[in-house]
């Protein structure tokens, strides 16, 4: 989503020139400011337009992109094995093309990445390698092309003028609607052929500062934080550098990151070291346990001045404590944009305790492959997404028939409301008939296009940050940890959570012993080893780890029978027993309430 917000000024600066646009801001101050910022509001207007335009005509918009697809990629060694040329309607190609996983195109890609020779896949040249955490933990490189950045932008910029719209005060220019973002990059790879690789979010992101003068004059005039903040690697530096130039700023009128969990790593900071704020704040200063370059310290530095007004406000206010506390530090503030679905929904949960009444508007779906989906019911609860049909073809497999050896698809017009579906998508850079993993419902229609909510991802598990560690991995880790350190204890079950009332955040993974030796297992030496094993099966839970901004995990033994009545407890509410899965992953803060009272204070429960 980041990504986005780059590509969308990139594409503003293209269509009007980035030295004459620079020029008209910095010349002509708040006339120049408040006319790029109009044209910006027209372009992503149009957007919003098309979008809503698609969807009243659903089947014409996916059959022509489907087969603009197959013409633009008919000259691609992959397009000639198909035979794309030959193809002229849908059911030819569902017919001729089987459904895919990245399994399917890992060797091609791999050796992209290797020879930079894309015609084996792509008739465009790939601007990044996205990268993605594949279902058995090794890295998946997804493509990106500019016509797929070109399709995230129009979908990106659509939300954006919903939350425009929707939450702000519509009599103010949109030079006053002032964002704190909490969107942080890391540096990008290259591959041996010299294309950049790293997280879809980064990439564009940094290229975009890099590249254009005006992209920072614009983030300075819808954001708080200066363009250089967006590129401090270190984590929380990153957010401390958001949250300072945020809180001088007392009129902010939205939050916006990425995820949910953004919000909350970025406010449980402030939480934890509001003193140190306020002192830098009252005298004017980056405290020098921030982890920036000495140019940007500088640069930083430079921008500020002692504020004892605002940080007298501010330490009144934290005094009183954190409860709602973001409406008493910004009074103006009408929303928080991130996703708040899916594996976000426990960290919207613990927000809610500092947002209070502030609403969330998790604006948008999508993936590195495609964009999926846009909010366009600000206030509908579960928040649900309209399918965007210009951002790919679009099919869908049937929950029940999920794990089929040949699964039936329909298309985005035959869905039926209350069922769920695996999402699949034919994209503009390369992936055909591709299962996306991710399970949704269909609730409802926008015109012809379905309204779906993001149920589960089929793998993953334990993702705090794009890690995405699935139930394998941990269990391979388990087992290989109790295996290589003897007999001492057997493992009967074994649940996991994800734990952020500590910082940095980490996993608590609680183990049941079928049998366990007489002198207690070290649980410390399990737990080294497991994280190891995690550490070598998953590249980006190996950098996290080492950026700390995930904590070692911590391992738990729960008293003998706890498993057994998680079950009981669980089918109590109404689950049917054939249909029992015990829950690697605890979310609920009754089930975990539950487990942790019965964690054993002795470490175990001796044979
Ligand atoms: P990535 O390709 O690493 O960006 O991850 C994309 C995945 O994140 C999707 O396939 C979903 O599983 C998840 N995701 C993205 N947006 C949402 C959303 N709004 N709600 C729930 N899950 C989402």
């Amino acid at each position: 989503m980041i990504e986005s917000i780059g590509k969308e000024l990139i594409e503003t600066f293209a269509s009007i020139g980035d030295s004459w646009g620079s020029f008209l801001l910095s010349s002509t101050g708040e006339v120049g400011e408040r006319f790029l910022l109009f044209l910006l509001l027209q372009v992503t207007e149009k957007n919003l337009s098309d979008l809503k335009r698609d969807t009243a005509d659903v089947t014409k918009v996916q059959e022509k992109l489907l087969m603009d697809i197959l013409r633009l990629q008919k000259d691609t060694e992959y397009g000639k094995r198909y035979n794309f040329a030959a193809i002229e309607t849908v059911s030819e190609f569902l017919s001729k093309h089987p459904l895919t996983t990245y399994e399917d195109y890992r060797s091609i890609i791999n050796g992209i990445a290797n020879t930079g020779d894309f015609s084996q896949l792509v008739s465009e040249q790939i601007t990044l390698f996205q990268e993605s955490s594949g279902t058995t933990g090794e890295v998946k490189l997804i493509p990106r092309t500019k016509s797929l950045s070109f399709s995230f932008l129009k979908a990106f910029q659509a939300s954006e003028v919903i939350a425009g719209s929707y939450f702000e005060n519509q009599d103010a220019s949109p030079g006053k609607r002032r964002g704190l973002a909490f969107i942080n990059t890391t540096p990008t790879k290259v591959t041996p052929t010299g294309i950049p690789r790293g997280t879809g979010t980064s990439g564009g992101f940094r290229e975009a500062i890099g590249k254009y003068k005006l992209v920072e004059q614009l983030i300075d005039l819808k954001y708080s934080s200066p363009s250089s903040v967006f590129l401090i690697s270190d984590n929380e530096s990153a957010y401390y550098c958001h949250l300072l130039f945020g809180l001088l700023e007392e009129d902010i009128t939205f939050i916006a990151a990425n995820f949910a969990a953004n919000v909350l790593e970025a406010i449980q900071l402030l939480e934890r070291d509001w003193q140190q704020f306020i002192y830098d704040i009252q005298i004017g200063q980056i405290h020098k346990g921030v982890k920036i370059d000495a140019a940007t310290r500088k640069e930083l530095q430079n921008r500020l001045k002692p504020n004892s007004r605002r940080a007298r406000i501010l330490r009144t206010e934290f005094s009183k404590g954190f409860g709602s506390i973001l409406l008493r530090i910004w009074p103006q503030l009408n929303h928080i944009q991130c996703i708040t679905t899916g594996s976000q929904y426990l960290y919207a949960e613990n927000l809610k305790f500092y947002a209070g009444t502030i609403p969330f508007y998790s604006g948008g779906y999508g993936a590195s492959e495609a964009w999926i989906g846009v909010n366009l019911e600000p206030h509908r609860m579960p928040p649900a997404y309209v399918i965007t049909p210009h951002t790919a073809y679009f099919e869908f497999i049937s929950e029940a028939e999920i794990d089929a050896d040949l699964p039936f698809s329909v298309d985005l017009t035959s869905l039926k409301t209350g069922e769920s579906y695996e999402v699949t998508v034919t994209t503009i850079a390369g992936l055909y008939r591709y299962k996306l993993g991710d399970v949704v419902k269909c609730v409802g229609w926008y015109n012809q296009s379905p309204i779906v909510e993001f149920q589960y991802r089929r793998q993953s598990l334990l993702d705090f940050a794009g890690e995405k560690v699935s139930e394998k991995v941990i269990w391979t880790a388990l087992a290989s940890a109790v295996e290589s350190l003897g007999d001492e204890l057997q493992i009967l079950e074994y649940s996991t959570r994800m734990e952020f009332s500590t910082l940095p955040w980490r996993y608590v993974i609680y183990l049941e012993a079928l049998r366990i030796s007489d002198s207690l297992p070290d649980l410390k030496a399990y737990r080294d080893r497991m994280d190891e094993i995690i550490s070598r099966s998953n590249q980006r839970y190996r950098d996290l780890r080492d950026e700390n901004k995930i904590g070692l995990l911590e391992l738990k033994l729960v008293r003998k029978g706890t498993f057994k009545a998680l079950k009981e407890k669980i089918l109590f509410q109404g689950y049917s027993e054939t249909q029992f899965k015990m829950p690697r992953l605890l979310t609920d803060s009754v089930l975990i309430d539950f487990i942790e009272n019965l964690v054993d204070p002795n470490f175990g429960q001796k044979k």
